[in-house]
């Protein structure tokens, strides 16, 4: 179902009017994780205005230490409905449990599937079921061909508006939090016709480091962009070190927006 071999033309995945692949460029913007409604409307309220399309935030985090801030869950996802309904920014938070499923479904407008679970067979196959769009993450170390099987899981299961995104991936480099495999872009759209956009936050894991690795994203092809933005970086309960604050991002659309043009014209 996700071979390019059997439906040659490219997927454009519709969230409420906002179109990813087949020509339609999107970035979604927003923080690692939700932590208060003052801080996400107004990470929702600038994102909007320097052109994001759509809103991120993690209110159930995969965290690597059981101490750290694990999200503000369910009360997480109606605060983004809040910052949705003040911007009409449709909505991205991942869901790490099949039984939280139907509360994503009633909640969330597009359902990310993190780096760590690409393999969790069972919650793809859930996702499979449901009717919200999927942004499923590439695996810390796994190859394209696994990663398209993952979209095939969910798509087996009838749900065919999967965007795939490449969020960096463990090598020797120890540098930058991961290393951006920029050839995903060319190698996916070969193999398969769902879009595929790029996280640079999560690939380089420096603030610094998101404009330049952007760029090639846009450059080599991506379907969309994903960006953490937080008000208060150096206070953000997770990934601070990484994200931007509101000027930089508006910086960042600002300089990639004749880059995008010249890839996405219309
Ligand atoms: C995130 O988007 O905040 C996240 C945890 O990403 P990843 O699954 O790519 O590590
Ligand atoms: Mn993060």
């Amino acid at each position: 179902l996700a071979n390019r071999k059997f439906h040659p033309e490219s997927t454009i995945v519709d969230v409420d009017g906002v179109k990813i692949g087949g020509g339609h460029f999107a970035v979604i913007a927003g923080p690692c994780s939700v932590e208060s409604e003052s801080q996400i409307i107004s990470v929702a309220r600038s994102v909007k205005a320097s052109g994001a399309k759509m809103l991120r935030g993690g209110a159930y985090k995969p965290r690597t230490s059981p101490y750290s801030f694990q999200g503000l869950e369910v009360e997480g996802l109606d605060l983004l409905i809040k910052a949705k309904a003040e911007t009409g920014l449709p909505i991205v938070s991942e869901l790490m449990s099949p039984k939280l499923c139907e509360i994503f479904e009633e909640k969330v407008d597009v359902i990310q599937i993190g780096a760590r679970n690409m393999q969790n067979f069972d919650l793809l196959k859930e996702v499979g079921k449901m009717s919200r769009p999927v942004v499923l993450k590439r695996g810390l170390s796994n190859s394209y061909e696994e990663w398209v099987m993952s979209a095939e899981y969910i798509m087996a299961g009838g749900n065919n508006n999967v965007i795939l995104c490449e969020r960096g991936i463990r090598t020797f480099e120890n540098y930058t939090r991961n290393t951006l495999d920029i050839s995903a872009i060319p190698a996916i759209k070969k193999m398969s016709h769902l879009p595929i956009i790029v996280d640079p936050s999560h690939a380089g894991g420096m603030s610094w480091m998101v404009e330049s690795l952007a760029l090639a994203a846009i450059a080599a092809g991506a379907d969309g962009l994903m960006i953490e933005v937080h008000n208060d970086p150096q206070h953000a309960l997770s990934d601070g070190q990484q994200s931007l604050n509101p000027k930089q991002f508006d910086d960042f659309m600002k300089k990639s927006f004749p880059l995008v043009q010249a890839f996405h014209p219309g």
